[in-house]
């Protein structure tokens, strides 16, 4: 179904006051929230799965098997990418909300560091990150920009192969930032989720459990999810940052107007 502009006006305000009457927000994250940044998502329009196979190429046991193929294909691009890139309204409409007290937390599945870079400050990032990679061998870290232009695949010093600091499939998530994750998401009242396909567990299952803790939950993303018509009680329909733009304006607003 699509959503008519007085329509989406109308969520937003509803979505905003849910905000305001909140004591305990946190956002949800995926890829989607980074399209408007020029990083593409991948799943959904223009996902990069629809030009490679994820278990190809972004799952544990390929890496190891090949990592310089794996490099060649994934991530050698998306660190240039990410190197250069810069946070969209999105990333700063969450950035403002912690800022008046009203985000707790960004649990992100992104591994852009696009969140930190718009000035949020409490940040779970469920999937690691591609901001520095690590040896195999002697487990040396450093930022990834040292190694893009190397030879693939990019090695330490020591001559191990080195890997992105990110989750592949097939790989646990981090136990500090599962458990942290797990808490915060237990502990909302409000949830947002922002630009995911909900199909990567058990981070969709944060929304899960926040709606299990009677949290209300508020969608924002281009296409419906498997969560929409289940566990969101607003629908966004519409791109990430246009939609951050429009709340945010009407949370500060309302709060301008006072209780
Ligand atoms: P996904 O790729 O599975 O799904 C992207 C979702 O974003 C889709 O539902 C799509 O409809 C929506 N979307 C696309 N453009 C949008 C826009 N402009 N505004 C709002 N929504 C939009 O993403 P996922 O659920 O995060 O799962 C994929 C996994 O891939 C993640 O775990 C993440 O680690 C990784 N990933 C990260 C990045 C990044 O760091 N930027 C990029 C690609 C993939
Ligand atoms: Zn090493």
């Amino acid at each position: 179904m699509t959503q008519g502009s007085k329509m989406v006006e109308s969520i937003i305000r509803q979505a905003a006051k849910k905000i305001i009457g909140a004591n305990n927000v946190v956002a949800l994250t995926g890829a989607g929230i980074s399209v408007e940044s020029g990083i593409p998502p991948f799943r959904g329009k223009g996902g990069l799965w629809a030009k490679i196979d994820p278990v190809e190429v972004a799952h544990i046991d390929a890496f190891l098997e090949n990592p310089a193929k794996v490099w060649r294909l994934l991530i050698r691009d998306m660190g240039r990418l990410l190197v250069s890139a810069a946070p969209n309204d999105a990333h700063h409409g969450l950035a403002e909300l912690e800022k008046v007290g009203c985000m707790a937390t960004v649990i992100t599945q992104n591994v852009d560091g696009l969140h930190q870079a718009a000035g949020s400050r409490r940040v779970i990032e469920f999937h690691g990150t591609f901001a520095t990679v690590s040896c195999l061998q002697c487990h040396l870290q450093q930022p990834i920009k040292n190694c893009l232009t190397a030879d693939m695949p990019p090695r330490c010093d020591c001559g191990g192969v080195l890997r992105p600091d990110c989750v592949f499939f097939g790989e646990m998530i981090p136990t500090a930032a599962f458990h942290a994750a797990q808490a915060v998401a237990a502990a909302c009242d409000v949830m947002l989720v922002i630009g995911t396909s909900a199909t990567v567990e058990p981070a969709a299952h944060m929304s899960v459990m926040a709606k299990q803790n009677r949290a209300v939950i508020i969608e924002i993303n281009l296409e419906s999810t498997p969560l929409s018509d289940s566990i969101s009680d607003y629908m966004i329909k519409g791109p990430a940052g246009e939609s951050m733009r429009q709340l945010t304006a009407a949370v500060d607003q309302m709060r301008a107007a006072g209780p």
